[in-house]
Formats: structure tokens, sequence, C-alpha cells
């Protein structure tokens, strides 16, 4: 009896437990389901047969009327069709590398790079790796920018339009109306929002739109457009706005290289049309000298013939006074030889004021076509001037360009070398710059690259030189001081930029830089002077940002 009760005590204990655990497979069961149904929605947006599939997978999720055989036969379904999308999205890198390859050859056919071809294949070849096919493209179309720019500034047959593309591609200054009126605040420092990006591909590919419209920028600010080029060109800008698939992508590339080469070429043709008049005016010049030669020596004849017209006259004369036997026939004869000495000068006279007013003239043309030579070359001499300008300059801050600073950096430590006066080299890095752009929007980060920029070229004296170096960076040249003082001054600029009233949505927003600073010192060439600053910005970034470190 005992025993019996003691079995059945078991009994039911089992019979709970069992219960329990049942309990909690379900609640598992469905957290799993609600997992599986939240994890769909994050694959979704990709491809519409997938979305359809995921769709109806979470439908038999919900309604709880999933067997186990159905569920399989949606996930081989899925399978399939996401191997599928594998092999597209590789044949979208394909179609992305061809459009590059060709890119890079239409540059590498034409004359004008000839003397980046070497950067220029090696860079081709890069190409080929995986590596930057995926991450590194942007770099990518950096380095070719760069390339195609140095070119460009190198052709002394460009002239650019100005402001063209100023008004093509100008960024964006308005801010955001609401945010303004709300906040009460300086409108320059208010950052306007941008729309986020949704997913990691589609921030990749705008990424990489963002990159070929800077490059398209970049490089038609070198060149001259016609009005069909320049709309041409807003075209494909709209399409890098507006298209953000591979296929967009491929066409606006395709697009930018045609522009370019035939916008080149073209410039090409009318410097060649310059020095094709100016050739056919310098062989007007030689003729008339030629001319002038031979007005000369046919005016020593025609002395030459009045001489002898003359003295053959005065000959007969006095041989017929030899011989004259009376006044009356001698009269006559004076008279007769007069008149002929008087016919011969007169002829002289007309004839010789011809050939000066021939002259004359001759010399007015030839004054009036060296006046246009004269003018046509002056304007040929501004242009290069002006182009010379932009070629040095950034076009994002309107500072000095890197190849501006190099050309400061060589002139200042030459300087140095002679003089022995102190200058001060100083980095600067504005602080934790991604996250700006990952916050706020690139555009917004673009807008806070601007107004550093002002600050330093307002601030500092004008004897000194800032240039945008890359990116987020700066570099200065501060002539005649000492570094003690150059530290002061950084120092001063820190505080100022930290203390600038950035906004964004009403929020207040800190931007900050740190810079390394290094005096040039005998022993150092200018390259170590620099990594020299280098290593010293590295330390104030490792020392909590927001400072100023000095090398040594
Ligand atoms: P650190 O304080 O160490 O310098 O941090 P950081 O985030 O500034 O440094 P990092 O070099 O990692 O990032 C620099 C960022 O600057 C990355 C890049 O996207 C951004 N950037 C570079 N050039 C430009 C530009 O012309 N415009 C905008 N908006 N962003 C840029
Ligand atoms: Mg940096
Ligand atoms: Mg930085």
């Amino acid at each position: 009896m005992a025993s019996e009760e003691s079995w059945k005590q078991q009994y039911l204990q089992e019979l709970e437990s069992a219960k329990a655990r049942e309990e909690s497979w379900k609640a598992e069961r469905h957290t799993l389901e609600r997992l599986l149904v939240r994890t769909s929605f994050a694959s979704e947006g990709q491809d519409r047969a997938l979305d359809e599939l995921l769709s109806r997978l979470r439908d038999q999720l919900r309604t709880g009327t999933a067997g186990a055989g159905q569920i399989k036969s949606l996930q081989d379904a899925l399978d399939r069709r996401i191997a599928e999308l594998d092999g597209l999205k590789g044949q979208a890198d394909q179609q992305l590398k061809t459009s590059l390859d060709r890119l890079i050859s239409v540059v590498l056919q034409h004359s004008l790079f000839v003397p980046q071809k070497s950067a220029l294949r090696a860079l081709a070849k890069s190409l080929a790796s995986p590596d930057t096919r995926r991450e590194g493209l942007p770099s990518w179309l950096d380095q070719l920018a760069e390339l195609e720019a140095l070119a460009l500034s190198q052709n002394p047959a460009q002239q650019k339009p100005q402001g063209a593309f100023g008004r093509l591609f100008g960024r964006d200054k308005t801010p955001d109306a609401q945010t303004l009126q709300e906040s009460g605040l300086s409108p320059e420092y208010v950052l306007s929002p941008e729309a986020p990006d949704d997913s990691g591909v589609v921030d990749h590919r705008a990424n990489l739109a963002r990159k070929v419209s800077e490059l398209l920028e970049q490089m038609l600010t070198q060149v001259t457009l016609d009005s069909a080029a320049r709309a041409r060109a807003e075209g494909i800008r709209t399409l890098l706005e507006q298209r953000t698939d591979w296929d967009g992508l491929r066409d606006a590339l395709n697009e930018v290289s045609e522009l370019v080469v035939s916008a080149v070429s073209r410039e090409q043709r009318e410097f060649e049309a310059f020095l094709k008049r100016l050739d056919e005016r310098l062989l007007a010049l030689q003729s008339h000298l030629h001319e002038q030669a031979e007005v000369s020596a046919s005016r020593q004849s025609a002395s030459e013939s009045l001489e002898l017209d003359l003295n053959r006259d005065l000959q007969a004369l006095s041989q017929n006074l030899d011989q004259a036997q009376d006044v009356t026939e001698l009269k006559h004869s004076v008279n007769a030889h007069l008149e002929s000495i008087g016919r011969t000068l007169k002829q002289f006279r007309e004839s010789e004021s011809q050939r000066e007013q021939s002259a004359h003239q001759q010399m007015e043309v030839m004054r009036e076509k060296l006046a246009a030579m004269e003018a046509q070359s002056e304007h040929t001499h501004e242009q290069l001037k002006r182009e010379r300008a932009r070629a040095l300059t950034d076009v994002l801050t309107q500072l000095p360009n890197r190849e501006a600073w190099q050309e400061r950096l060589r002139f200042e430590h030459v300087r140095w070398q002679r003089y022995g006066h102190p200058v001060v080299l100083c980095v600067l890095d504005i602080d934790l710059f991604k996250r700006v752009n990952d916050s706020f929007g690139h555009k917004a980060g673009d807008r806070v690259i601007q107004l550093i920029a002002k600050a330093l070229r307002d601030r500092l004296r004008t004897t000194d030189f800032v240039a945008r170096y890359g990116g987020e960076e700066f570099v200065a040249l501060l002539p005649e001081t000492e570094v003690t003082a150059a530290g002061h001054v950084m120092d001063a600029l820190r505080a100022h930029v930290s203390s600038l009233p950035f906004h964004f949505q009403g929020q207040p927003v800190a931007i900050t830089f740190s810079a390394g600073l290094a005096p040039f010192r005998e022993g150092l060439d200018m390259d170590a002077v620099f990594d020299q600053a280098d290593r010293a910005l590295y330390r104030a970034k490792e020392a909590g940002r927001n400072r100023i470190e000095v090398a040594g």
C-alpha cells in the first residue's frame, strides 16, 4: 500500500515536470519565431523575389500554421534565391570593373596623359585586385582623379570657364531654415541634416557615386565646357544622385570619360589654332621686313639712276656750250637741258612720294597686326595665370591645395637655408571627424571643413601660409616665428575653433582639432620636419585630442 502511494506520487511529479518542459519549449519556439520574423525584415529590400519569400515565411510564422515540411520547402526556396543573388552580384562587380577598365584605357590613350602613363598603368593593374574592387574603390578613384588633375594642370592649352563649375556643382550653402529659426543662431554654423543610408550596400554605392561626382567636379574644373557639354555634365550629376545601382554608376563613369576626353581635345584644338594664327602673323612680319629691304634697295637704285640722268644732261649741256656758235642757239640748248633736268627731278620726286606712301601704308598694316598679336598673347598669358591659380586651389575650401603646399614648402625651406630666420611647420587634423560624417551626413561634414578652413585663413597672419593637405587635414607654415610663439598662436586658434557655435537640429555640436608643430632645424630636410610635426600630431591625438604638441 505504502509502495503504491509513492509510485503514484512519483508519476504525478513526472507529469508535472513534463508539462513545465513543454511550456518552456513553447516559449522558446515563440521567441525563435519572433526572432526569425525580425531577421526577415532586416534582409528585405534587396530583391523582389526574396522579399516575397520572406513575406510568406512571416505569414506562416505569424498565423502559426506552418508545419515542419512547409518551412523546410520555404527554406529551400530561400537558399536557391540567395545563391542566384550572389551570382548577380558577381556579375555587377564584373560590369563595374569593365567600365573602370574602359575609363582608364580611354585616359591612357590620350596624349595629354603621357607623363602619368606609368602611374596610370599601375592603377589599371591594381584594379584587378579584389580588394580594390570592394572597399578600395573610393581611394582608387581618388588616385585617378589626382593623376588626371596633375595631367590637366600641366597642359598649357586649357582655359577654364569662370565659375562654370561653381554654378554647376556649387555646394549647397543654405542651412536648414527651420533649425535656423528655432535656434536663432548664426546661420553659418547650423549643419543641415541629410537622409540616412539604409544599408551597407547602398552606403558603399552612394559613397562610390559621391567619389565619382567629386572626380567629375575636379576634372571638369580643369577644362572649358560648351553649353552642350555642360548640360551633359549636369545630366551625369543627376544620374549619380538618383541612381545608386551598379548600372547607373557604370553609365555615369562611361559618360565622365567621354566628356573629359572630348573637352580636353577641343581645348587642345583651340590652342593649336592659336599657335597657327601666331605663326601666320610671324610669317607676315617676315615678308614685310623682306619688302622693306627691297624698297630700300630700289630707292638706292632710283637715286643712282637720277644721278646718271643728271650727269648725262649736264655732260650734254657742257658739250653744247663748247660747240655753240651763237647765243640764240646756246639759249635754246640750255633751256632744253634745263627742262629735261626739271622733268627728271619731277619724276624722281613723284615716284619717291609714291614709294613713301606705300611704305607708310605697309607700316600701318604691320603696326595693327603687331598690336593684335600683343593683345592675343596677353590674353593667353592671363588665361595661363588664371588656370595656374585654379590648379593650385582646393575646390571645397578655396585654400591652396597640396600641390601649392609642396611648392611653398620648398620655397620657404630654401629661404630658411639662406637666411636662417625661424620657420615653424604645423600639421592640423580635425578630431573624430568620421563621427561628424556618420552622425550628420557628408554634406554637413563638408560644411565643417569649409568653416574651419575659413577660421584658419582669417586668424593666421597674411605672411603665414595655410593649405588643405587632404580630407580633414590642414598644414601651415609660420615664417619669422619661434616655436614657442607658434605654439601660442596655434593654441589660441584651437581654443577659437573649439568655441565655434556649431549646431545640428537645434543641438550644439563641439568641433575641435589637434595639431603637431615642428621648427625647421639644421640637419633636417623638409620631409623630416614634416614627419616630426606629424608625429607630434599623433601624440596630441594619443593624449586625448583638442590639443597642440610640439616636436622634440
Ligand atoms: P581622429 O581624431 O583620430 O583624427 O579621428 P577621425 O575620425 O578624424 O580620423 P579618420 O582619419 O579615421 O577619419 C577621417 C574622416 O574624414 C574619414 C573620412 O570619411 C572623412 N573625410 C575625409 N575627407 C572628407 C571630405 O572632404 N568631406 C567629408 N565630409 N569628410 C571627409
Ligand atoms: Mg585624418
Ligand atoms: Mg581626424
